[in-house]
């Protein structure tokens, strides 16, 4: 892998792909900088070898063309204290202004372009428009992770101008890194905990696992769904009723492949989608009509957590029920309690995706585990086993 630490940037104009796409509030005020924060380590690398910078970033999802609220101009100020030195800024990410400024650019000076998706040229992958942006720097970093899993013009197509001179930026390198230790070289046992709302969205993902990992946890709405397949009364509970067929293959493919499955035994039945429901506990074979399931119970919160303090390696993706809402959170805080306390013991422990990473964070759970990926959509695709463009433009 090409990583920033086999290079000495001196002297080099430094075109780097982030990921800046931070929220502003209404008075364009950056209101959580961390996205920045996390690309400093990858900035200063190069700043102190003695090179200059050029960042790439989107911003929002404009319609193509200008727009107020995304343009780059508002993270200036914080991007230069950050860095502590005076950043420059291009209008136009392409073009003679452009360029001038890029040309100009002394060791350890920093030029910021305008929101790249202020162009259709960008997220189609447009070759001509990469070229362009190529044209402004002598070498291609992508510290982007999530926007890997798109082929657009700075994340990936880009990539062919810079045959020689391109590499992966510090948070590319540890995203990557981190899934390779549960995907590649994982001690065993491992063990992905799987859940969220539907099967169809984590298929993908669950077909790829099975032949990676020795016990599979399901938990969550998609749930049911298997328990459907198993031939079970499940209310009112969600079922993908055009899934069942796919949920008996995955667990005759689990037996095949001698994965562990872990269904929840019981679940937190409410007789409403509200957190004023009444709630009970039942059996997952039998819920009643009128009832559906919305967070695991108490005998699979005892079964999972087992199986994961047995655990080496850990995956967590998607939460075990309707963790928004009051009544329905325990499944899912005595999971996260269950993933750190094994982590604690030297389990190592991986976060993927979207909601399991929000119930991590919200339950302060964060520090105790082992890593928490930044890409949501990235992430999945790792996972389902697709190579991601952005990173095999670097590799090739
Ligand atoms: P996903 O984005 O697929 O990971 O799904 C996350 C969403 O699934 C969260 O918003 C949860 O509220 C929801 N969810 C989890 N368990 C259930 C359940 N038993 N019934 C309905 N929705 C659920």
């Amino acid at each position: 892998m090409k990583k920033l630490d086999d290079f000495n940037f001196k002297a080099k104009r430094v075109l780097i792909r982030v990921d800046f796409n931070v929220p502003l509030d209404e008075n364009y005020k950056i209101t959580n900088n961390s996205r920045i924060a996390a690309s400093l380590p990858t900035l200063n690398k190069i700043l102190d070898d003695g090179g200059s910078i050029i960042l790439m970033s989107h911003l929002g999802r404009p319609k193509g063309g200008y727009e107020e609220k995304f343009s780059l101009k508002h993270l200036i100020d914080e991007i230069s204290s950050l860095l502590n030195r005076k950043v420059y800024f291009a209008v136009d990410c392409i073009g003679n202004e452009a360029f001038s400024l890029a040309s100009g650019l002394q060791e350890g000076e920093v030029l910021l372009l305008e929101n790249l998706r202020f162009y259709k040229e960008e997220e189609k992958g447009d070759l001509s428009f990469a070229e362009k942006l190529a044209g402004l720097g002598d070498f291609y970093v992508n510290d982007a992770f999530g926007t890997a899993h798109r082929a657009h013009a700075s994340t990936t197509i880009i990539a062919q101008f810079f045959p020689d001179a391109k590499c992966f930026g510090y948070l590319m390198i540890r995203e990557i890194e981190n899934i390779e230790k549960v995907l590649r070289t994982g001690k065993k046992p491992i063990t992905a905990i799987i859940g969220g709302a539907k099967v169809s969205d984590k298929v993908l993902i669950i077909e790829n696992l099975l032949s990676k990992v020795n016990n599979l946890i399901i938990g969550g709405g998609m749930a049911y769904t298997f328990f459907r397949a198993m031939g079970a009364n499940t209310g009112n509970s969600l079922v993908e009723e055009d899934r069942i067929e796919l949920a008996k293959h995955l667990i005759s493919e689990a037996k095949n492949k001698n994965v562990e499955l872990y269904l929840p035994f019981d679940s937190v039945i409410a007789d409403g989608f509200s957190n004023d429901a009444n709630t009970a506990l039942s059996d997952n074979m039998d819920i009643q009509q009128g009832w559906m399931g919305l967070d695991i119970g108490d005998e699979a919160i005892k079964k999972f957590t087992e199986v994961i303090l047995k655990s080496e390696t850990i995956l967590w993706n998607g939460p075990m029920g309707v963790f928004e809402m009051e009544k329905f959170k325990k499944g899912t805080v005595a999971i996260a309690q269950a993933v750190a306390d094994s982590t604690s013991e030297g389990a190592y422990s991986l976060i993927g995706g979207g909601d399991s990473v929000a119930a991590v964070k919200q339950f302060g759970f964060s520090k105790k585990v082992s890593y928490i990926s930044t890409g949501g959509g990235a992430m999945l695709e790792f996972l389902e086993g697709k190579e991601l463009p952005g990173v095999k433009a670097i590799l090739d």
